[in-house]
C-alpha cells in the first residue's frame, strides 16, 4: 500500500464548533464535505478523543467554519493542538451563538454552516457525523484555505488524532521525493511538541519574523506558531 495515493485526497480546513450547557468547545479538521444538496447534508469525521466529539454527541448540533486561506498559525494552532479540556478556545475568538444552538467562529473564517446531526457511524477511531445543515452564511469573499495550502505552504502538520496523521517514521518515506532546494543553507528546525517546522526561508510572519531568519537568530521570547512550545523544544532536521 503506498501512503502517498491516499495523501493525494484534496481537502479544506475548518473549524467544527459544539456546545455541551453552557460549554462550548470547537477543533480543527480537515474532513469535512457534502453529502447531498436536498436537502443540504454534511459529514464530519471527528476522533473520539477529543472534547468536540463528546459535545456533538451530547447537544446533536455543529457548526462548520470555513477558514481562509490568510488565517493565521497561532489561530489554527489554538483550535488544532490545544485541548478544550485544558482551556477556553473561545475566550478571545470573534464568535456567535447560532440558530441551533452551537457556536460559531467568525475569525478567519470565509462562510459557516450550523447542522442539526442526523446519523453517526461509527468507524474505530472515529465518529463520521451526518448533519442536515440548518443555516448557512458567508462572511467574507475571501479563498478558502486547501489542506494542501495549509501542509505545504504554512508549514502545518496533523495532531494525532486526525483522521489524515502519518507517523513520522510513516512521513518520512513519503518525503523521499526530491526537495526543493534551498538557496541559504540554514537549518530547518521542528517543534517536538507538534511537528511544526520553522522554514528560516520562509520565516514566521505571523509572528513577526522576516523570511531569512536563521532559527539560531529567534528572539527567546519566540514560540512555535502553532503549539506555543518554546524554542527548547526545537530539533533540527
Ligand atoms: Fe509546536
Amino acid at each position: 500500500m503506498n501512503i502517498r495515493a491516499i495523501q493525494q485526497i484534496c481537502y479544506g480546513l475548518y473549524i467544527i464548533s459544539s456546545r455541551k450547557g453552557e460549554k462550548f468547545n470547537g477543533q480543527i479538521a480537515n474532513t469535512v464535505f457534502q453529502i447531498t444538496s436536498e436537502p443540504p447534508t454534511v459529514a464530519v469525521s471527528i476522533n473520539k478523543q477529543n472534547l468536540t466529539h463528546e459535545f456533538i454527541q451530547e447537544s446533536r448540533v455543529f457548526s462548520i467554519s470555513i477558514l481562509g486561506k490568510e488565517a493565521p498559525m497561532p489561530f489554527i494552532g489554538n483550535f488544532g493542538f490545544k485541548s478544550g479540556r485544558e482551556l477556553d478556545k473561545f475566550k478571545e475568538m470573534n464568535f456567535k451563538v447560532g440558530i441551533t444552538g452551537a457556536p460559531i467562529v467568525l475569525d478567519n473564517a470565509v462562510g459557516y454552516l450550523e447542522c442539526e446531526v442526523i446519523s453517526v457511524t461509527d468507524v474505530g477511531t472515529h465518529t463520521i457525523f451526518i448533519g442536515q445543515v440548518k443555516e448557512s452564511e458567508m462572511l467574507s469573499d475571501a479563498e478558502p484555505m486547501s489542506y494542501a495550502y495549509y501542509r505545504e505552504i504554512k508549514g502545518g502538520k496533523s495532531p494525532k488524532t486526525a483522521p489524515t496523521y502519518i507517523a513520522p517514521e510513516k512521513e518520512q518515506e513519503k518525503t523521499v521525493a526530491p526537495e526543493k532546494t534551498k538557496a541559504a543553507g540554514a537549518a530547518k528546525y521542528s517543534c517536538i511538541v507538534c511537528g511544526y517546522v520553522y522554514d528560516p526561508d520562509a520565516g514566521d510572519p505571523d509572528s513577526g519574523i522576516a523570511p531569512g531568519t536563521p532559527f539560531e537568530d529567534l528572539p527567546d521570547t519566540w514560540v512555535c506558531p502553532t503549539c506555543s512550545a518554546p524554542k527548547s523544544e526545537f530539533e533540527k532536521i
